[in-house]
């Protein structure tokens, strides 16, 4: 038997698609949004589709953002010379708020995992390479110290070092298969100025 209108179970369903979300918090929260004013529920409604609509990848560095060229990489006072590659845009964003870091970013959107299917080519491995072609002092290779991550550092190192260019990889600081995002300021800093080359 439906103890739920059709309306309510497809709310909620939706809602547990979402990762972290089990039927039973996405029950909460569809019942949540059902008492929210008219209002909020179209607001929250117009953000979600906005920002899907409106939210792209920077051209070079393949974050996502509203324009074109992202604000770091359109930046002056940014060291365009060290490109720090990271695997998601939320990587990036926890070093952006150390605060400490003046270079550039590149954002890969994953990592080489051959149990899942993922190879070179399915990550933006060779758009970060095309970006090697303009006068770049380094690249600090930032991906989790998971064996996706590890296994990603060195296919990146394979490819650059013999270009000339300076390999340096995040010290280990950051604990194994941590979520960067999880990591507090000090210990990305840590990690960040420990950096080792490779
Ligand atoms: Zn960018």
């Amino acid at each position: 038997m439906e103890y739920f209108s059709g309306h309510i179970s497809k709310l909620i369903e939706e809602l547990s698609n979402l990762p972290g979300i089990g039927p039973k918090t996405a029950g909460r929260l569809a019942f949540h949004i059902l008492d929210m004013p008219a209002e909020q529920v179209e607001s929250l409604a117009n953000a979600l589709t906005d920002a899907k609509n409106n939210v792209k990848f920077c051209n070079k560095c393949y974050t996502l953002t509203d324009s074109e060229v992202c604000p770091i990489c359109a930046s002056k006072e940014r060291d365009q010379k060290t490109i720090m590659v990271v695997e998601t845009t939320r990587d990036m964003a926890a070093y952006e708020n150390v605060g400490e870091y003046k270079g550039v970013y590149h954002v890969l959107h994953g990592a080489i995992n051959p149990m899942l299917g993922i190879g070179q080519n399915d990550i933006r491995l060779k758009e970060l390479f095309e970006r090697l072609k303009d006068d770049v002092d380094e690249v600090i290779i930032a991906t989790n110290s998971s064996v996706e991550g590890e296994a990603t550092a060195m296919y990146i190192s394979k490819v650059v070092k013999p270009i000339g260019i300076k390999v340096s990889r995040i010290a280990s600081g950051v604990p194994v298969g941590g979520d960067l995002e999880c990591v507090d300021n000090v210990t990305l800093l840590r990690a960040l100025n420990g950096r080792v080359s490779i």
